[in-house]
């Protein structure tokens, strides 16, 4: 102890140069120099702590604990170890300096050998200073254990927390990997969201113009509705008046039959009044034509009554057989129904047979003759020229019965019409519309059937509806006796030629059928041959001739005198129109007449041929109604 150099406080302070060794001091100057030095900082403990950990570890009795603190102290503050470094080198020296510290102190504020007291003084700074921080490390001790418990229970927590966090973590992972096939699952859904969403556009684009669509359709409907409305009320207003028409309709068909069986009965009516006024007319009528000189006008020894339209006659003056006296002018009169001087046209002649040509239709027979002497206007009158009005009977009378039928066709009435045109020669039938070869003509037969009717054989009978066909039939007929014609000349006008038109009527309406037949005859030339004259052919044509006319005549004469027995089967001519002389039909004679003062004797003989029939009177005719 003596030899513990005692320390000034002058010492001390020059001594400690370093900022640590006067803050280890600073307790001891403060009960040495209280005044003069500064109060000691709060943080110096923690700084001493911290020094003083390698002094721990060099004391055996520190408790391991302590020992491991510190370790761990050091170890977690690396820092702190750092700022350590320093106080450790302090508590080495003051540890180690035992021995050397009074030589440092002597060697820097080295005591005086004698300073005992001194020394000692240090000596107990020192011990004190120890004391001091031996209780600052054990109040750190005390710090560290509490602190450590605090650690330990921190890294209980911390564990506890670090299993929770892992659990969590491997909740989060599992999450993580439903997550990830979640979001697989939204990628794809992401994407169909953008079909979709595309679609949607689609859509709505379209949607937009579906309205736009619609909007005009609205309107469109809306003035569709407008026009429905108006469309129905004015159906209603039709609907009605169809309802007022129908019974108008109704009313007006049931006026229709009644007038159209009004007019059936006026139409029998008128029949039965026509034949009446036929019948009045005479059954069988003689019409005398004079055809025109060859240039115009009349000659003198035939007279025609300008007042009088049914009279002719005929002067010859014949010269005074004595020689002395004057010549005696003789006159022939003849009255007919009907006289037609030389101007008399076509038309005007037929005007005055149209009235037979209706009851043709009507359903009776209707037969035309022209008779007279060749050269006198017989096929000018029945067939007249190519040029229109030049038309003869026979156009003409079809053309009106062609028209009747169509009028009568509105009544009911169908009609058929078949025609026929045939020649007579040497009682010999000829087809005059056959259409073969010459050389393969068909012989013709008359036959009559079980019903009365009359037929020829081996015939063309051929259906016409119109004039022009019968036009045509004519050219045809005509064509047929040129070719004959030049085989045999002047072959027409000895023969008849005979155009038959069977008319045939139903009233499918009514059940009534009408049958009739109108026969247009173009005799042969009446001029009778001087006898001598007449040989071979030529005589056999005369006697054929004569005797068919003649027969005509004697058929004519037997029918007017209502004789039991008529020859109609002694000329072919008579059987052939059989059907269409007598009481059942009517029968019109044209006697034509040559105006040539040389044909006076052939007129004379006409005159008084046709005047012979004009005195028959033929039985009353009745339709061939069934
Ligand atoms: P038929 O047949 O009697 O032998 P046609 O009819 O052939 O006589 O007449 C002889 C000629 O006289 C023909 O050239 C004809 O054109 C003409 N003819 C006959 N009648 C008349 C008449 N009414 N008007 C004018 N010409 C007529
Ligand atoms: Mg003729």
């Amino acid at each position: 102890m003596s030899r513990l150099p005692v320390m000034s406080n002058k010492r001390v302070l020059m001594s400690s140069s370093s900022s640590e060794n006067s803050q280890d001091l600073a307790p001891l100057q403060k009960k040495s120099r209280k005044d003069s030095d500064p109060p000691p900082k709060p943080q110096a403990a923690a700084t001493v702590i911290m020094s003083k950990r390698p002094i721990a570890t060099a004391r055996p009795n520190v408790s391991k604990p302590i020992r491991r603190t510190g370790a761990a102290t050091v170890a977690t503050g690396p820092s702190r170890a750092g700022v350590l470094k320093p106080a450790m080198s302090t508590a080495a020296k003051s540890a180690n300096v035992k021995p050397t510290t009074g030589a440092k102190v002597g060697g820097g504020t080295k005591r005086a050998p004698w300073d005992l007291k001194g020394k000692v003084c240090d000596m107990e700074e020192k011990i004190q200073n120890y004391q001091t921080r031996v209780k600052s490390v054990n109040q750190e001790n005390e710090v560290l254990k509490g602190s450590m418990v605090q650690t330990r229970q921190r890294a209980s927590e911390m564990e506890k927390e670090l299993e929770k966090q892992r659990g969590q973590i491997s909740a989060f992972q599992k999450q993580l990997e439903e997550l990830s096939g979640v979001q697989e699952e939204l990628e794809k859904v992401s994407m169909e969201k953008d079909t979709l969403q595309k679609s949607l556009c689609n859509l709505e684009g379209k949607y937009k113009i579906m309205e736009t669509l619609r909007d005009s359709q609205e309107v469109e409907l809306q003035t569709l509705k407008m026009k429905l409305s108006v469309q129905e009320s004015s159906l209603a207003r039709l609907q009605q008046t169809l309802r007022e028409t129908e019974e108008e309709v109704q009313s007006l068909k049931e006026t229709v039959s009644q007038q159209k069986d009004e007019l059936y009965s006026g139409e029998m009516e008128r029949r039965k009044l026509h034949n009446a006024i036929q019948e009045l007319k005479g059954n069988i009528r003689v019409f005398c034509r004079v055809r025109p000189l060859v240039d115009g006008g009349l000659s003198k020894h035939i007279h025609l009554a300008s007042d009088d339209k049914t009279s002719i006659s005929l002067a010859k003056t014949e010269e005074s057989h004595t020689g002395k006296g004057t010549d005696t002018q003789k006159n022939y009169n003849f009255s007919f129904d009907r006289v037609f001087g030389p101007q008399a046209s076509q038309q005007d002649v037929f005007e005055e047979i149209s009235l037979l040509v209706q009851s043709a239709l009507d359903g009776y027979n209707v037969c035309c003759f022209a008779y007279g002497q060749t050269g006198s206007g017989k096929t000018y009158t029945m067939e007249g020229d190519e040029v229109h009005e030049s038309r003869g009977v026979i156009p003409r009378a079809v053309q009106q019965i062609f028209k009747a039928s169509d009028k009568l066709s509105s009544q009911g009435w169908e009609f058929t019409f078949t025609a026929s045109f045939v020649e007579i020669y040497n009682e010999t039938l000829r087809d005059l519309l056959y259409k073969g070869k010459a050389d393969k003509r068909p012989e013709h037969e008359i036959r009559k059937s079980t019903n009365n009717e009359l037929t020829v054989t081996n015939l063309t009978y051929q259906k016409v509806a119109c004039e022009d066909q019968v036009l045509g039939l004519i050219a045809l007929a005509n064509q047929n006796r040129s070719t004959a014609q030049t085989a045999q000349n002047d072959r027409s006008s000895r023969s008849h030629s005979v155009f038959k038109l069977d008319i045939e009527g139903v009233n499918v309406g009514r059940d009534v059928k009408c049958k009739s037949a109108l026969c247009l005859v173009d005799l042969a030339g009446s001029e009778r041959m001087v006898k001598s004259q007449s040989q071979g052919d030529r005589f056999k044509e005369m006697t054929a001739i004569n005797s068919s006319l003649s027969n005509l005549g004697i058929v004519i004469t037997a029918l007017a005198n209502k004789e039991s027995y008529v020859p109609y089967r002694n000329s072919k001519l008579t059987y052939l129109l059989q059907n269409c002389l007598g009481g059942n039909s009517k029968t019109l004679m044209f006697v034509n007449i040559a105006p040539e003062p040389d044909s006076f004797g052939e007129t004379l003989n006409s005159l008084r041929f046709a005047s012979k029939v004009n005195d028959c009177v033929i039985g009353t005719a009745s339709a061939n109604r069934k």
